[in-house]
């Protein structure tokens, strides 16, 4: 039952074929022998997911359908679920149990999802390779000795390893769409303000977006029809009405504009990932897209202005883990200060540390115009690069990572060098336009992903070309050994 896919099992469970319960007592046995070598969950919930089963077993059988009651999912453990930690990847908030549901978690929970667990991640979502967080790394499920990507590197972990079909991620500059590519699974940031952050612990509020993770496109249109749509408790959620993503799913692809920025294949891309990007645009070109070059002038500016604006965001934002209001609390604290700097000392971590104190100076008086405001100037010019571009084309397309999945432990003591790895994805999040990473082939055995990047609110097309695409591949079916 491991092997099916989110489509497949809405039809299993529509016809008979196994019980919601019955999938879910599978699956948390899997998880129970399997997990450990891979560390994706830091908390598995047995009997609340067995309760939600039985529960969605009920609601069928008094007559109630849809394609995701009764099916499993697993948050990444920064949405706040009721009465179970939600640890956000650190110490600091290792003992929090959220008082109520983010309204992610509520919407598929509505929807009659079943939550096998919490996943582990990068602490406070910030990394790319899953190491930071406090419950130690994820191990990436097509060589145990490399990293999944992060920071929703245990909701891509879990999923590859069959532990579960469908996870939910945040992507902040590429956390979706990252560990989607070095693990081979389809994984979709949307618009901002598509999805509510209510309840999302916040890195960084103005680029923060949860979504989907699952092994088809097929599977992310579902998981995307259950989160998407206003949410009045969060002020940057937009009221745009929510499409029907599988009717789209198979529209062609004929005459399809397509672009491929020259600044995508420069240095620094590893050649075995490039030919794998030209290999999937030729797939596409067959079934009815015309390609061609585009210029994102302003893209080598991103890595400085997003590093500068994201940590300076999250500086605001953790201010309150304080062992006061929230978070945390050291022992036997002398006076205040000492309260303050011991338990926030204690709590954080030290990637989360650098980037607090990266923000503060950034936000701070005199540094303020040279850093944080040229940092937002040059976001607007990504933004307008973007806006050029798609008056010419559909859609963009390049890889999603510049190098395949590193060995853990070996970008340890050079955070520049991780922040590196981000270039592709986290000029979407600056613009907040919604990216989709899909499955398109293996280097040396580890997976290699491509990014689809679409005007505002065009998941339904970025979901329909991952789709068609994955009719005429089969990257996406591959399984690693041992799982
Ligand atoms: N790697 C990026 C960072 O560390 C992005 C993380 C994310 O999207 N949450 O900030």
């Amino acid at each position: 039952m491991h092997q099916l896919t989110l489509a497949e099992i809405a039809r299993g469970l529509a016809d008979k074929s196994f019980s919601s319960e019955e999938l879910t007592g599978a699956l948390l046995a899997r998880i129970r022998s399997l997990d450990p070598s891979i560390n994706s969950f830091i908390s598995v919930t047995d009997e609340l997911a067995l309760e939600q089963a039985r529960a969605a077993d009920a609601r069928r059988a008094a007559g109630e359908s849809g394609a995701l009651l009764g099916a499993p999912i697993g948050h990444k453990d920064l949405f706040c679920t009721t009465g179970v930690r939600t640890s956000c990847g650190s110490r600091m908030l290792d003992s929090f149990k959220a008082p109520y549901d983010a309204t992610v978690v509520e919407r598929l929970a509505q929807a009659g999802m079943v939550t096998l667990g919490k996943t582990n991640m990068d602490e406070f979502a910030m990394g790319s390779a899953n190491e930071s967080s406090h419950y130690g790394p994820v191990k990436n499920p097509w060589n145990l000795e490399h990293v999944p990507g992060g920071s929703s590197g245990g909701s891509a972990a879990a999923v590859a390893a069959r532990l579960l079909p469908a996870t939910t991620g945040t992507d902040t500059g590429g956390s979706i769409r990252q560990p989607a590519a070095l693990t081979n699974l389809t994984g979709l940031k949307p618009t901002y303000g598509r999805v509510s952050r209510w309840g999302m612990i916040a890195y960084a509020s103005s680029l923060d977006q949860g979504g989907p993770m699952a092994r088809t496109a097929e599977d992310c249109a579902l998981l995307l029809q259950g989160m998407a749509g206003f949410d009045p408790k969060d002020s940057t959620s937009i009221d745009e009405p929510v499409p029907d993503y599988s009717t789209s799913l198979n529209a062609s692809l004929q005459g399809l504009r397509i672009g491929l920025p020259k600044e995508y294949f420069g240095a620094g891309l590893d050649p075995r990932i490039a030919d794998l990007v030209q290999a999937s645009v030729k797939a596409l070109e067959k079934l009815g897209a015309v390609v061609r070059e585009i210029s994102l002038p302003n893209m080598q500016h991103a890595i400085p202005a997003y590093y500068v604006i994201a940590p300076a965001e999250a500086s605001s934002n953790l201010s309150r883990f304080d062992g006061v209001r929230f978070g945390h609390r050291c022992e036997n604290p002398k006076d205040l200060t000492d309260l303050y700097k011991r338990s926030r000392g204690e709590g954080f971590g030290a990637e989360v540390q650098r980037r607090i104190m990266v923000g503060a100076y950034a936000l701070s008086a005199g540094y303020y115009d040279a850093y944080y405001l040229k940092a937002q100037k040059i976001r607007r010019l990504i933004k307008n690069d973007f806006m050029a571009a798609f008056e010419g084309v559909d859609l963009i397309l390049g890889p999603t990572t510049p190098n395949l999945a590193w060995k853990l432990g070996a970008k340890g003591d050079d955070p520049v060098a991780a922040y590196l790895e981000d270039v592709y994805t986290i000029t979407a999040n600056l613009a907040g336009l919604p990216g989709l990473s899909m499955p398109a082939g293996f280097v040396d055995g580890l997976p290699v992903g491509v990014q689809l990047l679409a005007p505002y609110f065009q998941e339904g097309r970025l979901l329909n070309v991952a789709h068609r695409y994955q009719q005429v591949t089969d990257w996406h079916t591959r399984v690693p050994t041992g799982f």
